[in-house]
Order: structure tokens, then sequence, then C-alpha cells
């Protein structure tokens, strides 16, 4: 381990490698990039509220803060949001809130050269281009309490006995990861109305799945077989 992260304090026993892993060093500029796609494709982004949403006879209505909007179909993908408006439409996830804490650590060097965790503490220490960052720990809490300062504390601390090297602390922040029971996300045409599609409860991977279950939902609005096979994601089965 040494040999592969001579920054990090000898604070372990052993490791493990996972060989042929990826990561970006910059997941707002990959998620910008999808963002102008989407624009240029002819997207349009209101950036609004949903107030509530009404299956119609062909087409759903979508009420924002101060107009409706008619639409042949409508994508709920809302993170952890997305059972509150399942519920306008009468239907019901037992979708919960992993939420995960974020510290951004300035340095100057090039301090770690993978994404590192301690197993321990439950987060991942990865170098981007603002700085360290850290990032984990699992808390389910729902929708409305408060961020807990204990949490990015104990990041910071454990994360300064691995790498002493870490400079200021940038920022912080907490998180919702969307989770259902089974882990797995809800993907798929809903059973009630049929102009509305799920694809939510994405959990801890759901940057890295965003693509994929765009492809997925895509292949599902415009009828055609899908590329990956979903019923396991079902979105009868917690009935
Ligand atoms: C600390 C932390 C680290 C993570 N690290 C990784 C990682 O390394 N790799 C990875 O793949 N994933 C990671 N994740 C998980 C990932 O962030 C989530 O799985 C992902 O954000 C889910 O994407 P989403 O688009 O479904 O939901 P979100 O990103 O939560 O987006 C939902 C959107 O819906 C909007 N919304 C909600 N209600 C309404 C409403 N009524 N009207 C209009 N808009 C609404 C919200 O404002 C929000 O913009 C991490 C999460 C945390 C917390």
């Amino acid at each position: 381990m040494h040999d592969l992260e001579p920054n990090l304090a000898p604070v372990y026993y052993s490791g493990q490698l996972f060989v042929g892993s990826r990561h970006t060093t910059n997941p707002l500029a990959i998620s910008k990039k999808i963002f102008d796609i989407f624009l240029s494709n002819g997207g349009k982004y209101i950036k609004e509220n949903v107030k509530n949403v009404l299956q119609k006879e062909n087409c759903v209505e979508v009420f924002l803060e101060n107009k409706q909007v008619e639409f042949d179909e409508m994508i709920l993908c809302a993170g952890a949001w997305s059972n509150n408006i399942a519920n306008m439409v009468g239907e019901n996830f037992p979708l919960d809130t992993e939420r995960g804490y974020h510290v951004l650590f300035e340095t100057e060097q090039q301090l770690i050269n993978r994404p590192i965790a301690w197993s321990e503490s439950g987060f991942y220490l990865i170098q981007i281009d603002d700085g360290v960052r850290a990032a984990g720990t699992v808390e389910i809490a729902g929708l409305t309490k408060p961020p807990n300062k204990k949490r990015t504390q104990m990041i910071e601390n454990q994360s300064r006995k691995l790498l002493p090297q870490l400079g200021k602390v940038k920022s912080t922040w907490m998180g919702r990861r969307p989770t259902l029971p089974d882990a797995k996300p809800i993907i798929g045409r809903s059973i009630n109305n049929k102009n509305i599609f799920y694809a939510f409860g994405h959990q801890h991977i759901g940057w890295t799945l965003a693509a994929v279950t765009g492809k997925v939902i895509d292949s599902l609005v415009k009828e055609s077989t899908t590329n990956i096979d979903i019923s396991s994601f079902h979105p009868s089965r917690f009935r």
C-alpha cells in the first residue's frame, strides 16, 4: 500500500485493490455535459417546483408554481423526493433516504492516486480538480431533518488521520441518496398512470447510472426493447 499511495499515514494493516475501476475527477463537468447535450437536442429546462400532477385521458398535466403544462409523457426522476410526486398520482413506494456527507479539502499537491476508502469510517477520499473530496457515511433520516454536523466533523477528523497533509476545508454538504428496501431502483411505466414513467431510487450510484437509466427510459417511451433486462426494477414489486 505504501508503494501505491506513499502519502497515506500508516494507519492500516492491509488493504484491497480494485483493479480496473474507474472514477472521474470532475463529476460536475460531466453532469453539465449531459445537460448541455439535453439542451442542444431541443430539451427545455424549467426551474420550478412541481406542485401537483394529474393523469388525464392521454397526457399528463403538471402543476408548477404559477402555471400548468400538459405533456405527452412524464418521467418522474426526482431522486429522494420522487415518492412525494408519486403520491400526487395515487402511488406509493417505500422510498427512504440514505443521507451522506461531503467534505472538500484544499490541497496544492497530488496527494492520492486513486479513490481510497477507509472501511471503518465509511467514506471515500478522492483527488478531484477542486481538491481532495471525502464523501460517504450512511444516515437513514428522511427528507426533513437538518444535517448532522457531527458527521462532517467525523469525516474531517478521520481524513486528516489518513492524510495529514490535507489543507483547509473548502466546503461541506449533505446529500440524500434515494433508496428502496431492496436497493434496486424503480424503472418502468406506472401501473395506474399510463403516461408516467418512473426512474428513481439509484441509491449510492445514481450519478454513475444516470445515463444508463436515461437510455432505458428513452427505449421505454419509444416502446422499443430496452438494452438491459429491467424486470427486477418493476414499479409493482412492492405492492
Ligand atoms: C455524499 C454522497 C456521495 C455520493 N457519491 C456518489 C458517487 O461517487 N457515485 C455515484 O454514482 N453516486 C453517488 N452518490 C449518489 C447520487 O448522488 C444519487 O444516487 C443521485 O444524486 C440520484 O440522482 P437523481 O437524479 O435520481 O436525484 P437527485 O440528484 O437528488 O435529483 C433530484 C432532483 O429533483 C428535484 N426535485 C425534487 N422534488 C421536486 C419537485 N417537487 N419539483 C421539481 N423538482 C424537484 C430536486 O431539486 C433535485 O434537483 C452520492 C451521494 C451522496 C449523498
